[in-house]
């Protein structure tokens, strides 16, 4: 009933659907939607796409096996994104948009970060096709998660899917992650006056009150790591990491202008909100007086960080058929918002976080058996009693 994983995999891969907050390569994600509505349709799947409010350009997609969603029957969500990130055609030694099917591996962009998934999903999906599920099985296509995670925070807004266990198909080499990090971006803009250097009284120095922000935000960060630590990460303490500034133009004239871009990662159970008010406060404190004017730009809405319960049932139950250890990851994921929906939520699939947004980007065949026999179990186990 199913095309084959390669054929699955190649018109996928084929259809750009980068995001970005770039709106001159972000692009429409609909074409991988249809795809797959149109695989789980003719597996016997209800299938519901749901375009994002005021972007008729980019949907999610909602499809369900057995029972209804919204009857509290419980059941399993397999959910991934539809979308890339951009990419460095120059860098590539093959067309990012056409599977190149060597040494073992599919090379494509989004062939691990996560277009693949799909068709792991489908394959093991399609053993239960005909059969009568105890509990619904779902599978979820978001957009835009590797630029806003818009298409996860309509999810949330909506109140669907509902289910009691969701596995987030990121590239975790099959090991199943309960906890990642709060990812947030942002940019410090200062805006002082320029004028002749030989007497700072005829601006104000940007330069000079960014060395304060610089301060305060370190002063910030030790602080934080001194009073939180989680040791299933690998980095244990909350990051922030200074990444990039720009500011003033000559030596000979007052520093006008300068924006730092930052980088902040927290630990789970840490109030994100609070935190984001507090270094707004600070910094706002040690730039009064100065002359030079404060305004904080944030990349895209905060990651929230995730972490689920680390003796749940769907965790235990892919860590014993994976044969992995549970485990935390460093990058962010959809997570937060499946498990605020009520969902056991994992992050498990195939493929390394290794090869994603890298030019080259591969999946490695060896993983795709395993990955689909594993979710075949887990099926089994939550949605057939
Ligand atoms: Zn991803």
């Amino acid at each position: 009933m199913l095309p084959s994983f390669s054929d699955m995999l190649a018109q996928l891969v084929a259809e750009p659907s980068v995001s970005s907050t770039s709106p001159d390569i972000d692009r429409s994600n609909l074409r991988v939607i249809e795809h797959l509505a149109n695989w789980l349709n003719d597996l016997g799947f209800r299938t519901e796409v749901m375009p994002l409010p005021n972007r008729p350009d980019k949907a999610n997609l909602i499809a369900t096996l057995g029972g209804d969603i919204n009857d509290g029957m419980g059941g399993l969500v397999l959910a991934g994104h539809t979308d890339t990130v951009p990419f460095d055609e120059a860098l590539w030694h093959s067309d990012p948009f056409t599977v190149k099917d060597h040494q073992d591996r599919y090379y494509g962009l989004g062939s691990c970060d996560m277009k693949g998934f799909f068709p792991v999903a489908l394959e093991a999906a399609a053993t239960f096709a005909k059969q009568q599920l105890s509990a619904p099985l779902t599978i979820v296509a978001t957009s835009d998660e590797e630029s806003s995670m818009a298409g996860s925070r309509y999810l949330l807004e909506c109140g669907k899917p509902k289910a009691d266990y969701a596995i987030i198909g990121e590239p975790t080499a099959m090991q199943p992650i309960f906890a990642h990090k709060g990812i947030s971006m942002m940019t410090i803009q200062l805006e002082g006056a320029s004028g002749h250097s030989s007497d700072p009284s005829l601006g104000a120095n940007a330069l000079d009150a960014m060395h304060r922000v610089m301060g305060e935000l370190i002063a910030m960060r030790e602080e934080l790591a001194t009073a939180n630590q989680n040791n299933a990460f690998a980095v244990n303490v909350p990051t922030m990491n200074l990444g990039c500034m720009r500011a003033g133009d000559n030596p000979n004239r007052i520093c006008g202008h300068a924006a730092l871009q930052i980088d902040l990662r927290l630990l789970p159970g840490m109030d994100s909100e609070a935190i984001h008010e507090a270094l707004e406060q600070r910094i706002a404190a040690v730039v009064a007086n100065t002359g030079v004017s404060l305004e904080l730009q944030k990349a895209y809405p905060p990651i929230p960080p995730f972490q689920s319960d680390p003796n749940g049932e769907l965790l235990s139950a892919l860590s014993g058929l994976s044969g992995n250890q549970p485990g935390t990851v460093a990058f962010g994921t959809e997570a937060h918002f499946m498990q605020t929906l009520g969902m056991e939520t994992v992050v498990w699939g195939p493929g390394s976080i290794d090869q994603a947004h890298q030019p080259n980007e591969y999946l490695d065949k060896a993983q795709l058996a395993p990955a689909t026999d594993t979710l075949r179990r887990v099926i089994q186990k939550f949605c057939l009693v």
